[in-house]
């Protein structure tokens, strides 16, 4: 169980009051809250240690540095790699993405090869693959989703064939927090000799992740979901494939000696790291995954898991309201419609009442004509989120079909 009181005290933003009302966050899908060690974590840098990292000798370059680093040897724990060189620091999974696309994508997709996707990816794991296959002249093939917003293994794998080079699949989804069987798919796509990128932004926060027990080939996560700050993200590389790609960006940092004929690269994982990074927000990730170590990951899924369960009874009994997305396994948060009510307005008229839900298509339009819906009104829960916020967001549910029909 956990103490959602004391938890609460640790999240300043709850205090806050939205039209008079107490702030009912349920919008944790496209950014959670951030503790107070967080937030302290950001000040304490540029207060006490702002410098640049890695080349200065100075004590304050020096301290940047090592804690820099520390985040990514925290990094490596929380996802179980095996070395400290197979995390790249981006700004968060769209960039992870576009990186394995622009440098392995452009390197070994050739004419007449074969992408597989599902269909219910967000639009930063469809796009940089269509891009790329436009450019190849290879081909983007979907496993498609059933009713209940899942597919079966056996749709995946009746897709896997000679030319599937990668597969690149969420694990869990955004729109209708489904998770999907990516231990599985990617023994059988490692079987068809393709690798697999997953796009983790949604499942790092509530899932154990263990890269190696996956043995997945690529994995990209975003800061600002696992109560981190945004414009830091992580990909996770096997050391093999992130040494024989072709770098990314060119600039300070990842190169080993620069001249006007020739440049060498530096070596893993600064070769990916053009730049000043985002070192701010870096050292702050270490925090944000601390804390929710220090937490656990099965006490707070079983809190979330709890809410899910508790908001699905209740809303599965209003009139006129389908939930989208049923699979057997979710985490996290639902997605529903209702008849006669646009999404939109049901935002305004919660956000009236200090409720916080996000509406409309999720980044996954193609999923939404899937399910021959403009959008939805989705409500995601964080540990932080409470029984009380989900009979709020119920009766604001119901004020608004009572408003508007
Ligand atoms: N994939 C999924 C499943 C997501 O939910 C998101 C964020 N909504 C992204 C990718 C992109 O993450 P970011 O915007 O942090 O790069």
């Amino acid at each position: 169980m956990l103490m959602t009181d004391s938890i609460r005290q640790q999240f300043p933003i709850l205090e806050r009051m939205v039209k008079g009302k107490p702030l009912v966050y349920l919008d944790n899908a496209a950014t959670s809250q951030k503790p107070q060690v967080v937030i302290d974590a950001l000040t304490d840098y540029y207060s006490r240690y702002n410098a640049n990292i890695h080349r200065g000798i100075h004590t304050l370059a020096e301290e940047a540095t090592m804690a820099y680093e520390a985040t990514r040897a925290t990094v490596k724990d929380f996802i179980g790699a095996e070395t400290t060189e197979e995390i790249i620091f981006t700004r968060g999974t769209t960039e992870g993405i576009n990186l394995v696309a622009y440098t392995w994508g452009r390197k070994h997709i050739n004419a007449g090869d074969e992408i597989i996707i599902s269909g219910m990816e967000h639009h930063s794991n469809i796009v940089p693959w269509q891009i790329l296959c436009q450019e190849k002249q290879a081909l983007l093939k979907v496993i498609p989703v059933n009713d209940a917003g899942a597919f079966a293994l056996e749709d995946f794998t009746a897709l896997l064939s000679p030319r599937t080079k990668l597969v690149s699949i969420v694990q869990v989804s955004n729109a209708l927090g489904t998770v999907n069987p990516v231990k599985e798919m990617i023994a059988a796509a490692h079987q068809a000799g393709a690798l697999v990128l997953v796009d983790g932004a949604q499942s790092a926060v509530h899932l154990d992740i263990n890269v190696q027990d996956l043995d997945c080939d690529f994995f990209a996560f975003s800061g600002h979901k696992v109560y981190g700050p945004t414009g830091i993200g992580v990909l996770y590389g096997k050391k093999d494939l992130l040494e024989e790609m072709p770098v990314f960006q060119g600039g300070g940092e990842m190169i080993k000696e620069v001249s006007f004929e020739q440049t060498t690269f530096n070596e893993l994982p600064y070769k990916y790291e053009a730049g000043t990074p985002n070192i701010a927000d870096t050292i702050a990730l270490k925090a944000a995954l601390d804390y929710i170590s220090s937490i656990g990951k099965p006490a707070i899924r079983a809190h979330e898991n709890e809410l899910l369960e508790y908001a699905t009874a209740q809303l599965e009994n209003i009139p006129g309201l389908r939930i989208i997305g049923k699979a057997a396994h979710k985490v996290s948060l639902v997605s529903f419609v209702i008849d006669g009510v646009h999404p939109q307005d049901a935002a305004i008229i919660l956000d009236n009442l200090g409720i916080a839900v996000r509406t409309g298509h999720h980044c996954t339009q193609p999923l939404m004509k899937r399910f021959g819906i403009p959008g939805t009104i989705r409500a995601s829960f964080a540990l932080y989120n409470t029984k009380a916020e989900v009979d709020a967001l119920v009766t604001g549910i119901l004020k608004t079909i009572k408003m508007l029909s």
